[in-house]
């Protein structure tokens, strides 16, 4: 039998248990990259299966205690589910949908399912809580389990240090990213793979099943019929406008490159239209690989602005997974660059013209009616616009009554509303508005010091934003 090669460099042991080749199946757990396409994790299973001429299985679960777990966030993801359920039965392919119902039930499923198998591959993703769960998954799983990068077009081990500023880190990739583009993953990864035996020979024993009650297409077609009832943060409700799903992804994909990609460059900072791809939550959830993106801007031949697009997810968006890579700690004071934290120190005594608690700040309850409506935006829509969201963490820090409080308020806000939240992008943003991937800027001012400062006046001045405002300006904030 002949192992299958990890030609794009992206295959990581977790642990040095052996690969069992009397095993039944290939388990596939997968975890950050939730699609059936352009999945490098996906390939490497379907690689093994093929090897080892033994039909693979993808577990796809979603637990109850992971933090800011929301009826926003589990609706999205199981959305996605059941996207992913008739994909796989399109392939042949024995698809295991896991929703956790009760605290604590859905623990042991991973290693009762490694029992049988030759080995587990599973998603890497350096953020969050995967790189934890995927170690004790290693730990206890009876086989051989080996963790696949499916962040983004670069293997994030390939790109050789940290970098502080996105120009250095695009000097770099622009040399460098070809080399990788050799090795992309496959649109369709499950075609000709050994299908499960007929059912009078079941490979999945009847315990687990009976244990561990995978979700019915019911369930995943409808869940609001049973999401009120988990124990997870109802206050943050689904949002009709953002459907999760691959299906969902590739029609804004679609769009994004039939209709927007052209004005991206001129419209994308306009908040009163949507001109961007919004396709982020899908980036986050995995729904939609970055490398589908990228091949689609591309074939849109846009010049300048399709370039513009292509750097936003490139440049910026790998970055924060070049900054995962080398640091644990990535939420924390510590995790800034020096001459930020300096500046920002010698200014935290500052006297602030107005403070707000994260309790005013959450409800929207500020005297600036542009940052009111960022926060409904976020609140509403679990999205804000990118420009918007620049001024959003700016002015939480300049209302803050220190600046760890404001690093704090921002991660609490951005990651327990925004659906692309809890990315390492998360960490990129808001660490931006206090100086990471920046530079020093003068005058130096007050509570800012050093740091870039942005005002709302100016924002106004500068992007068409009544009817933004029109828009979010009223609503009960926590109704559905
Ligand atoms: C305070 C703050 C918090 C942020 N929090 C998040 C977050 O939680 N999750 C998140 O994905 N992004 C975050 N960003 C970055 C940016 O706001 C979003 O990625 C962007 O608005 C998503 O919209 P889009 O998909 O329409 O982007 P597009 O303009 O269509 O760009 C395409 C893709 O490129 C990437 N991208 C675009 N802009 C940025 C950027 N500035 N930094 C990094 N990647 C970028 C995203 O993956 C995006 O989907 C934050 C920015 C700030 C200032």
């Amino acid at each position: 039998m002949n192992e299958p090669v990890d030609v794009a460099g992206r295959v990581r042991p977790v642990n040095d248990r052996p690969v069992d080749y009397n095993g039944d199946y290939v388990l596939h757990w997968m975890t950050s990259a939730r699609r059936a396409e352009y999945n490098h994790a996906l390939d490497r299973s379907a690689a093994w299966a093929r090897a080892l001429n033994k039909p693979l299985i993808v577990l796809e679960a979603i637990g109850l205690q992971h933090p800011w777990a929301s009826s926003r966030f589990h609706s999205f993801i199981i959305q996605g589910m059941a996207d992913q359920m008739s994909q796989f039965q399109k392939y042949g392919v024995r698809y295991l949908p896991y929703i956790e119902k009760k605290p604590g039930e859905g623990k042991g499923l991973i290693e009762a399912l490694s029992v049988n198998a030759c080995l587990v591959v599973t998603d890497d993703w350096p953020c969050f809580i995967t790189p934890k769960i995927v170690k004790a998954a290693g730990e206890k799983s009876a086989v051989h389990l080996e963790a696949v990068d499916i962040a983004g077009l670069l293997p994030v081990a390939a790109v050789p240090k940290v970098f502080a500023r996105a120009y250095h880190f695009r000097l770099w990739h622009e040399k460098n990213l070809h080399l990788h583009l050799e090795n992309l993953s496959q649109e369709s990864p499950l075609v000709d793979i050994p299908l499960e035996p007929e059912i009078d020979s079941p490979i999945l024993s009847a315990s687990i099943l009976d244990k561990w009650k995978m979700a019915s297409e019911e369930e995943l077609q409808n869940p609001e019929l049973f999401l009120g009832d988990l124990p997870i943060d109802q206050e943050v409700k689904p949002v009709k406008q953002h459907p999760g799903g691959a299906v969902e992804a590739n029609k804004r994909l679609d769009n994004f490159v039939s209709n927007l990609i052209d004005r991206y460059g001129e419209d994308r900072n306009q908040p009163e239209k949507v001109s961007t791809s919004t396709l982020s939550s899908y980036l986050h959830f995995g729904h939609i690989s970055s490398q589908q993106i990228w091949q689609s801007a591309a074939d849109a031949d846009a010049g300048e602005n399709g370039s513009a697009f292509i750097d936003q997810l490139i440049t910026w968006r790998e970055l924060g997974f070049n900054f995962c890579h080398y640091h644990d700690e990535i939420d924390t004071w510590e995790s800034l660059p020096e001459w930020a934290r300096k500046t920002l120190d010698e200014h935290a005594d500052d006297v602030r013209p107005v403070t707000y608690s994260l309790e005013e700040m959450e409800a929207a309850e500020t005297h600036d009616e542009i940052w009111n409506s960022a926060q409904r935006q976020l609140v509403g829509e679990g999205i804000i616009h990118n420009y918007l969201r620049m001024l959003w963490g700016k002015k939480i820090l300049e209302w803050s009554s220190h600046p760890k409080e404001a690093l704090n308020t921002m991660i609490h806000l951005n990651n327990r509303w925004a659906l692309d939240g809890r990315d390492p992008n998360s960490y990129s943003g808001i660490t931006w508005c206090l100086g990471r991937y920046d530079r020093a800027w003068g005058p130096e001012r007050p509570i800012f010091g050093k740091i870039r400062y942005m005002s709302s006046d100016n924002t106004a001045r500068k992007l068409r934003i009544k009817p933004y405002l029109e828009r979010w300006s009223t609503g009960n904030l926590f109704s559905s």
